[in-house]
């Protein structure tokens, strides 16, 4: 019996993890959702582990080295998010090229230090090796009451995402293109946020599933249909796009709202929520967290996500190392 408690999308990342779920048998537990639980005296503990490594995720010719650790950090701590949890810390192994000098070590791991804090964690502990690049693995630890799934999700439920969708997929665009990315994309891409308030918050409103946006809302919504066992409806034609992204999206001759959905990294927050919550529920949302959130779609019996752009359906992917 497969320990993958719940069901992935489609994609090569996820068959292989699908192979290893099966391989592991009774040695694995509960796979495949954004976070494992784990109970200890009544309370849950929530833990991930995410890594960041240079040449696959970031240029160091991009980022300053703070900025390599905080958008590790806060992409790692974006899982706690997903499950409504509250950050207690991490743990930051990283391996340093041989040749960078000891500062920039520090300044790593500073700016590591400052997106636990902002968090409301801190940094519990990790390891040092030299290695030919940068790469940290980050495990971040939380707890929460009742932790939101990927599960859950009902038809006639709405689909909301907070925030704004494509900046960093937009900020890439610009760099793989010799360019320097506008400053409210670099933003997006070298300083993203947990959104660790916004989880907790609508996990209290009622969030029956929930996950985060890593690798684009055209993938990760596959996670979630197919773990509540639902279909979702989105409609493109109303995601929040940030600013900035049209004007990148030009250039490469794509759509915007197609960049939007593309894209992951803006690390938001996709849930699925009653159909009682709606405008006067997201604009107490905005008021208490400070983010916008937007209805992009609805919840239906069936299986597989369908998006729809003016008038029509449309397929695109997510990020999938290994497609
Ligand atoms: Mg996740």
């Amino acid at each position: 019996m497969s320990p993958l408690d719940l069901p992935l999308g489609p994609g090569g990342e996820f068959d292989l993890i699908r192979a290893i779920a099966e391989r592991l048998g009774p040695k694995g537990r509960h796979l495949g959702d954004d976070c494992a639980l784990i109970s200890v005296d009544g309370a849950t503990l929530v833990l991930s582990t995410d890594m960041s490594i240079e040449g696959a995720h970031f240029q160091t010719g991009w980022l300053s080295d703070e900025e390599i650790g905080w958008r590790s950090a806060m992409g790692a701590l974006s899982d706690l998010a997903a499950a409504g949890a509250e950050c207690l810390g991490l743990l930051a192994a990283v391996s340093v090229p041989h040749q960078a000098q000891r500062d920039r070590v520090v300044a790593v791991m500073d700016g590591v230090g400052q997106a636990v804090a902002a968090c409301g964690g801190a940094v519990l502990g990790g390891d040092l090796t030299a290695a030919p690049v940068w790469a940290l693995a980050i495990t971040v630890i939380g707890r929460a009451s009742r932790p939101a799934s990927r599960h859950g999700a009902r038809p006639g439920d709405g689909l909301w995402v907070t925030g704004q969708l494509g900046g960093a997929r937009a900020a890439l665009a610009a760099w793989q293109d010799g360019r320097e990315p506008a400053a409210g994309l670099r933003q997006a891409f070298a300083r993203p946020a947990a959104r660790i308030a916004a989880g907790q918050w609508l996990v209290q409103a009622g969030a029956r599933a929930m996950m985060d946006l890593s690798d684009g809302l055209a993938g990760d919504a596959h996670h979630l249909a197919n773990a509540s066992g639902v279909a979702l409806d989105v409609n493109l034609d109303v995601l929040p796009v940030a600013e900035g992204v049209a004007e990148e999206g030009a250039r490469l001759g794509r759509a915007a709202v197609e960049l939007a959905a593309e894209g992951g990294e803006d690390y938001e927050l996709l849930a699925a929520l009653p159909e009682t919550f709606g405008a006067s529920e997201a604009a107490s949302f905005q008021s208490a967290v400070g983010l916008p959130i937007t209805r992009v779609g609805d919840v239906r019996a069936g299986a597989g996500v369908v998006l729809h752009r003016a008038g029509a359906t449309v397929e695109l992917h997510g990020f999938d190392h290994f497609r």
